[in-house]
Formats: C-alpha cells, sequence, structure tokens
C-alpha cells in the first residue's frame, strides 16, 4: 500500500501540491488525470523520490520511503517515460536487460528474461531482440519501454502520460496491454494522463487532480455517475462532446450486443445519459432501428478509448 499523508510540494514560487492525502491499494491500477500543471508529474515523482516533498510524508508497505534507502526502494518502483527514452546505440534486448546488467545478473539470466517479456508482448524475440530501437515502429518502441520497467520485476510501476505521443490505434492497443500485464503480473500500477477517456478505461482506481489539490477519488462509474464537483463534470463532458448521434455511433461501430430486452433509453440519448443508467453488471438496453441492442459500461469505455481525442 501506498499513502500521502499532508504531502505538499513547493517550487519557489509555485505551490505545485498542497496537502495531498491519498491512499493507493496494493495491486491496484490507479491512475492520475488532471489537465497539465495539475501536479500529476511531481506527485508521480514523489513516490521514487526523483522529487522531495517539502512536507508531509509517504509510506509504502507502512514505511516511510524516506526511511529506505534510496536504491533499494527504486529498485522496487519501475518507471515508465512519456518519451520513449530508449538506448539508441543499444539493442533491444540490452535496452530491456540494462538495470538487470547494473545489478549483475548473469548474460543468460538477462537474455532469458528479455525474450521472455518481448514474447509476453507479442514482440517475437527471434525478431526483435537483437534489433536497434530504431528499426522499431512508436508504438513497439514503447512496448519495450513498459518492459524494460518491468524487467527486474518491481513491486510498483510509475507510468508518466506513456500513451501521449501516439496515434489513437497505437494508444488503444497499448491500453490494452498495460491491462493485460497488469492482469498478469499483480503489481501495483499508478499510470499519469491527462486524457480522461483513457483514465476511465485504464482506472480501477481515479484521483482527479487540478491545481495541486485532488478533485475525486473513485472508480470509473463513480466519477461518471457521481461528479463530485463542477470541475470533475467539466473535464468529464467537455471532452466527451456529447452529440445526439453518439449511441448509433457506438451501434455503427460495432458496440453492443441484439437483445430482446425492452429499451431503457432511446437511440438518440447522450454518452452521459448512457453513463447515467449503467451499472455493472447489468447492461443498458436502447431502442435503434433495426431492435434493440445492449450496451455495457465496457463498450461505452472501449468507444472513448478509440474515439480521436482532439
Ligand atoms: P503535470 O504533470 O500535472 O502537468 P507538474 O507536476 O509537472 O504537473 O507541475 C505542477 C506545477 O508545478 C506546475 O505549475 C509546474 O509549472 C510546476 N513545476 C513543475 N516542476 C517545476 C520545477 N522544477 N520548478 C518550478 N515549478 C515547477
Ligand atoms: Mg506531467
Amino acid at each position: 500500500m501506498i499513502e500521502f499523508k499532508n504531502v505538499s510540494k513547493r517550487y519557489t514560487t509555485n505551490q505545485a501540491i498542497d496537502d495531498l492525502n491519498l491512499t493507493i491499494p496494493t495491486g491496484d491500477f490507479f491512475v492520475l488525470v488532471g489537465p497539465s500543471g495539475s501536479g500529476k508529474t511531481t506527485t508521480l515523482k514523489m513516490l521514487n523520490r526523483l522529487i522531495e516533498p517539502t512536507d508531509g510524508n509517504i509510506y509504502f508497505n507502512d514505511k516511510r520511503i524516506i526511511d529506505y534507502d534510496l536504491k533499494q526502494l527504486r529498485l522496487q518502483m519501475g518507471y515508465v517515460l512519456q518519451n520513449i527514452a530508449l538506448f539508441p546505440n543499444l539493442t533491444i534486448q540490452e535496452n530491456i536487460a540494462i538495470q538487470a546488467e547494473s545489478l549483475g545478473w548473469p548474460r543468460k539470466e538477462r537474455i532469458e528474461r528479455a525474450r521472455a517479456l518481448l514474447k509476453q508482448v507479442d514482440l517475437d524475440p527471434d525478431k526483435y531482440a537483437t534489433r536497434m530501437p530504431s528499426e522499431l515502429s512508436g508504438g513497439e518502441q514503447q512496448r519495450v519501454g513498459i518492459i524494460r520497467a518491468l524487467a527486474i520485476k518491481p513491486k510498483v510501476v510509475l507510468m508518466d502520460e506513456p500513451f501521449s505521443a501516439l496515434d489513437p490505434i497505437s494508444r488503444k492497443q497499448l491500453q490494452d496491454l498495460v491491462l493485460r500485464l497488469h492482469q498478469e503480473l499483480s503489481m501495483t500500477f499508478v499510470f499519469v494522463t491527462h486524457d480522461m477517456h483513457e483514465a476511465l478505461r485504464l482506472g480501477q482506481h481515479i484521483a482527479v487532480m487540478r491545481l495541486g489539490h485532488i478533485q475525486q477519488v473513485g472508480t470509473s462509474q463513480d466519477i461518471m455517475e457521481h461528479p463530485a464537483n463542477d470541475f470533475v463534470r467539466g473535464f468529464f463532458e467537455t471532452e466527451q462532446a456529447i452529440q445526439p448521434e453518439t449511441i448509433q455511433r457506438l451501434l455503427d461501430q460495432g458496440y453492443g450486443t441484439a437483445t430482446t430486452a425492452t429499451p431503457s433509453l432511446p437511440g438518440t440519448s447522450t454518452i452521459n445519459e448512457l453513463a447515467a443508467v449503467l451499472r455493472t453488471p447489468t447492461a443498458a438496453v436502447v431502442a435503434t432501428e433495426s431492435g434493440s441492442r445492449e450496451l455495457s459500461t465496457t463498450d461505452l469505455l472501449d468507444y472513448l478509448a478509440t474515439k480521436e481525442v482532439d
């Protein structure tokens, strides 16, 4: 478990984080979302002590992080950067194993680990292990950036806007990938994004930040259905560009399944109206010209994730 207790960070003139209190359960997929400058990166970097708080304490498994040996702490916290930052003059397997090498793992073990991780993210090791980073696409490079952070089996993985430079299709694929890795690996993921769609799709718990303050912590459902204040509501609504034909577009794109149940929503509902009736595990039944269809929260979030973000 990670706990922030009354944590503040002041840069010379700027209060970046103001009295932050936050609990991240062990094994969670936790997302920090907020506009640029809201303090997300500062919060993340305080966790691996790239930035030290001005006030307050952060606890990792009930021990203050300042009481850990810095090197030991960092080894438990893998870090995925926004810009992919692979070493251009090292092969892919050397990039993945670079931390293992600095820890003195034998070469054979390092290569085995790199190859196993490549396989886990659907990059054929026979093809990719000895390539150079410049021979990979942006999305492939970012896969390597992610598995590099996992190579020495950290307990926590910190990710700072890892997909923001990618096109929508690659972003969706990598979102699916981190969701799968999270299920397979039983590590705690702390993921930063400014994209509310991405947050809603990925987060088991989501903290919405603004100007160094938490506005709301909750599940996707909590935030969609019960936004805590006008900021959260506005952030969610302006980002989803409500259009009356949204439901029809969802259905046209193959989300949802046909059903004979009585419709609870007209086909012209907005995404917000749909979100309001969605209660997992029951789906909302929407009337369309060709009959009625069931839509679930997952359909909605998939749709939001693949939609182009302006
Ligand atoms: P985010 O990641 O949400 O965009 P940051 O944590 O990077 O936000 O920044 C939070 C606030 O702190 C912003 O107002 C930013 O300008 C400021 N800030 C960040 N780093 C520094 C720094 N090294 N010196 C001074 N101000 C900083
Ligand atoms: Mg940032």
